[in-house]
């Protein structure tokens, strides 16, 4: 179905982003990953994903606090591939405390990643987009683009952000062939969660296996980790013609977090 088409993940060197990376190569598109890592592992990774999905790969290690940063990831993705047809908003970062104790240099970073990053990308990628007359913006937001959970006030901040960017921007291309969507996971396990699960071990003594029990306890009643897979499908679907008509939603993918 991508086939010829082109999309940028950001973020895609793990977790969430890689899964939806696959699956837009799966389906044939060609990919510029990004994201932090291990340079070999990540040639590596380029390598192997070309192969196994006969599609280009490309990679650019643009960190998404930086401006200048985000404009080259775009001029790469243009030179690999001629255009640009899919962005995935991926990249995120999180940080727990308090609101007293929340320092500002985090606040500012989970910001920039999770917030002012989507923007830029979206206002660079949107010109072309909109020449073409068709374009898949797609961010992926969290259930706390929804409901706010303690101690997580600069990502639910991000997150109601970007829930309002992504209806915003679906508004402005309501007319054209360009959508922009967003997803909205609830627990996925991924090194993001990883580290709250060792967190909560070492806070309470908990094995592994109980912390990550009591976190999926607390909010998510199926009791199971939602999978990258299952939002690299949902990003595909997002990306098909059946979708064109789908305008600044926000898709729960989320064990029932926001039926309770
Ligand atoms: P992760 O930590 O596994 O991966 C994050 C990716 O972003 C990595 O590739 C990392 O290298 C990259 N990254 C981090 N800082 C960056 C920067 N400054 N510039 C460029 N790349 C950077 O995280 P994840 O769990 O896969 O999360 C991906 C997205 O999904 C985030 O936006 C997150 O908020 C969202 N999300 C995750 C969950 C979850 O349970 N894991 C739930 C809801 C939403």
């Amino acid at each position: 179905m991508l086939k010829g088409k082109t999309a940028i993940v950001t973020g895609s060197t793990s977790g969430i982003g890689l899964g939806i990376a696959r699956a837009l190569a799966a389906d044939g598109a060609d990919i510029l990953l990004n994201g932090f890592g291990d340079g070999p592992e990540i040639d590596q990774l380029r390598d192997a994903m070309a192969v196994q999905y006969g599609v280009k790969v490309a990679y650019c290690g643009a960190d998404m606090t930086k401006a200048a940063d985000i404009e080259r990831m775009v001029e790469t993705a243009n030179h690999a591939f001629g255009k640009i047809d899919i962005v995935v908003n991926n990249a995120g970062i999180q940080h727990v405390a308090p609101v007293q104790d929340f320092p500002l240099e985090r606040w500012d970073a989970v910001i920039a990643i999770n917030l002012t990053a989507p923007f830029l990308i979206t206002r660079a990628v949107l010109p072309q987009m909109l020449a073409r007359d068709w374009g898949r913006i797609i961010n992926i937001a969290s259930v706390h683009g929804q409901v706010a959970s303690v101690d997580k006030s600069a990502y639910v901040a991000s997150k109601h952000g970007i829930m309002g960017f992504t209806k915003a921007v679906a508004l402005e291309t309501a007319t054209t062939g360009v959508t922009c969507n967003a997803i909205c996971p609830g627990w996925v396990l991924t090194p993001l969660v990883q580290q709250q699960i060792d967190a909560l071990a070492t806070r309470e003594q908990l094995s592994n296996e109980d912390a990550s029990v009591k976190l999926l306890g607390d909010k998510q009643p199926s009791q199971t980790f939602a999978s990258p897979e299952q939002l690299g499908a949902l990003t595909v679907y997002l990306c098909s013609d059946a979708a064109c008509n789908m305008r600044g939603v926000g898709l729960p993918v989320d064990g029932g977090w926001l039926a309770q």
